[in-house]
């Protein structure tokens, strides 16, 4: 039996495929509880033989400059991407990639940052970087950041410079265990949550480190009226009586992968809605879990101590979980199941 189908690679496909097959998750779903591996961490992001994208040449991340009178390292006025290249059946391919540069640019017409490059332009500029690495399985990283200029105006120039380094192909990461953080999401008003804008950071990381020190994996933060919003890199969705829930676009960074999973959900006939919800409805939650490149989708044991209504493997979470690393790595259902 052809473990592949001539079909594959289609996102369609592979759901359509699961959609009229028997679903046993217990039976296909590949839980394991192994290391915590996030591509972000205790890593070596580049070497002396590393090559980077900078400003149109390909040059030793080693031997690369930049000023230190730029806005973007004095004021987080900047923006970034994360994109994810997998090693799929059909050869080593950036998901999502044109997603992810138009998202780029549309951060730098939101902030009002001077950007030229196609999005065509960076996505052969990628494959390029991936290549000149012997990179397949890798964490891209897209910079913009700005020329020098002190003072609080746009400035007349920006560099573009995108990174990559290896990542393993799924990062199986544990079940996390969150909490409610005390630092709640930045005020949409203030600065448009649409754009990935480097300054917003600041915000995702205290909100990780009182996370860590308080003994957690991750958490939650709430927006300004206290609603549930996202996790300081992910999204966030639960689950409770066969219904997923997500929070409306609004102090959200309206992820790439959260649009994803609610496609992988429609397609699947799983119910899933935007809506408004404060916290302590998630302690009624069935199932929760976080999705982002980098994470893709991870599940959530408990929150605040307080362990989910069910075992992750038997969530819609894992189900959803398995049908994007298909997806990502252009590989029908079939493969799975055998
Ligand atoms: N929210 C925040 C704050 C993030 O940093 C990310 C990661 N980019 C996400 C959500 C998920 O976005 P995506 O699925 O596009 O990676």
């Amino acid at each position: 039996m052809s473990l592949f189908s001539e079909n594959r690679g289609s996102d369609d496909y592979v759901l359509n495929y699961i959609k009229t097959a028997p679903r046993d998750w217990g039976g296909f779903v590949l839980y394991g509880l192994l290391q915590t591996n996030d591509c972000f961490r205790s890593m070596e992001y580049y070497n002396s033989e590393t090559i980077l994208f900078l400003d149109g040449n390909f040059v030793k991340a080693s031997e690369a400059k930049t000023d230190l009178f730029g806005q973007t390292l004095h004021y987080g006025y900047g923006v970034f991407e994360g994109i994810r290249a997998y090693e799929t059946v059909n050869g080593t391919k950036l998901f999502k990639a044109h997603e992810h540069f138009e998202r780029l640019k549309r951060s730098c017409k939101l902030m009002g940052i001077p950007f030229e490059y196609s999005t065509e332009e960076m996505v052969q500029a990628t494959y390029q970087v991936l290549e000149r690495n012997s990179l397949s399985n890798a964490y891209i990283r897209p910079l913009v950041f700005c020329s020098p200029n002190m003072s609080l105006t746009a400035p007349n120039g920006v560099s573009l410079m995108i990174a990559a380094w290896e990542c393993e192909q799924h990062p199986t990461l544990k079940p996390s265990r969150i909490c409610i953080s005390s630092f709640q999401r930045p005020n949409p008003k203030a600065v448009t949550m649409e754009a990935k804008v480097c300054g917003l950071y600041v915000n995702s990381i205290l909100a990780t480190t009182e996370a860590k020190k308080r003994g957690f994996d991750d958490c939650l933060l709430l927006d300004l009226s206290g609603f549930v919003a996202e996790g300081p890199g992910a999204n966030f969705f639960y689950e409770k009586d066969g219904i997923i829930y997500t929070p409306p676009a609004e102090s959200i960074l309206p992820g790439i992968t959260r649009k994803t999973v609610i496609h992988i959900c429609r397609q699947l006939e799983l119910p899933v809605e935007e809506k408004y919800f404060r916290p302590e409805e998630l302690f009624e939650a069935d199932s929760a879990f976080f999705c982002s490149t980098m994470l893709e989708i991870v599940g959530v044991s408990s929150i605040e101590g307080q362990p989910m209504g069910l075992d992750w493997k038997d969530s819609m979470g894992a189900l959803i979980q398995e049908t994007y690393r298909n997806i990502v790595l252009e590989k029908s259902y079939s493969y799975v199941i055998v």
